[in-house]
């Protein structure tokens, strides 16, 4: 009770700072998604982004050095993903690491329950529970400025950190607040889940990427990047998906404004 005390008083302290100018520029050049939402969304991105700034611990690797550009562009892809959810600051992860490009990581435990590792040996990001979350800042910029369709790293990583926060496994549902809700989700995923398996296997390919069919992790990380990403084509093509996910984000952006 202290402790959210603390925590909000704090936030409010930190919202007491007027958001900067340059870190305006810094999301215009950099999230491009800023540019279709509604004006109070565009506001409480903000205070979310002053908040993950703020929060978290910011460490660059191989040299990269950790600027406000870095922190404001990430930080805002990832309160982003959460901007429909009450308060979701992902208090569990604690660092961000960032490495200019793909990495090749050396000495990483990879056994131990609750890890992520996209890539194979050369790495894009990964994911731990209580740990750092991983990027490669080459990808965190194209997927904000939309230079890989349909592919957004940021959100493939931190949706796997909602993932965790259910139970701290990865078994591709996030916490969910109604019983309803999770059985429709239940209900809806997993046979889409298992339909997609099944077409990867016979090489039909689709406007979701086979790597979603890896297993039910990654499904819920790539559904996700290609809501918000590639909006349209999900609702149009499997509208009960889309749906889920609206619900779940409490986020519609199949209906936002072409900017
Ligand atoms: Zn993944």
């Amino acid at each position: 009770m202290l402790f959210k005390w603390l925590k909000r008083r704090r936030r409010r302290r930190i919202l007491e700072e007027p958001f900067p100018d340059e870190w305006n520029a810094i999301i215009a050049s950099n999230v491009v998604h800023d540019r279709q939402l509604l004006a109070d969304q565009q506001r409480r991105l903000r205070e979310m982004t002053q908040v993950f700034v703020a929060e978290k611990n910011w460490e660059g690797c191989r040299g990269l050095e950790i600027t406000d550009e870095v922190k404001v562009t990430i930080a805002a892809l990832a309160c982003l993903l959460v901007l429909g959810q009450n308060n979701v600051y992902f208090d569990h992860v604690l660092s961000i690491l960032v490495y200019p490009d793909p990495y090749v990581a050396k000495d990483v435990e990879i056994t131990r329950a609750g890890v992520v590792i996209e890539g194979g040996q050369t790495r894009l990001g990964e994911a731990w529970w209580r740990g750092p979350v991983i990027l490669s800042w080459s990808d965190v910029l194209s997927g904000g400025r939309r230079q890989q369709p349909g592919q957004n790293l940021v959100f493939h990583e931190f949706a796997h950190q909602l993932d965790m926060m259910n139970g701290r496994t990865l078994d591709g549902t996030p916490p969910i607040e109604s019983q309803q809700h999770f059985q429709r989700w239940v209900k809806v995923l997993q046979p889409e889940y298992e339909r997609l398996v099944h077409a990867c296997r016979h090489g039909r390919r689709s406007f979701i990427d086979c790597y979603a069919a890896t297993n039910v992790a990654e499904y819920f990380a790539v559904i996700t990047e290609v809501f918000f990403e590639n909006s349209r084509m999900l609702s149009s093509h499997l509208p009960h998906v889309y749906d889920i996910l609206r619900d779940y984000y409490r986020l519609d952006p199949a209906h936002w404004s072409d900017y």
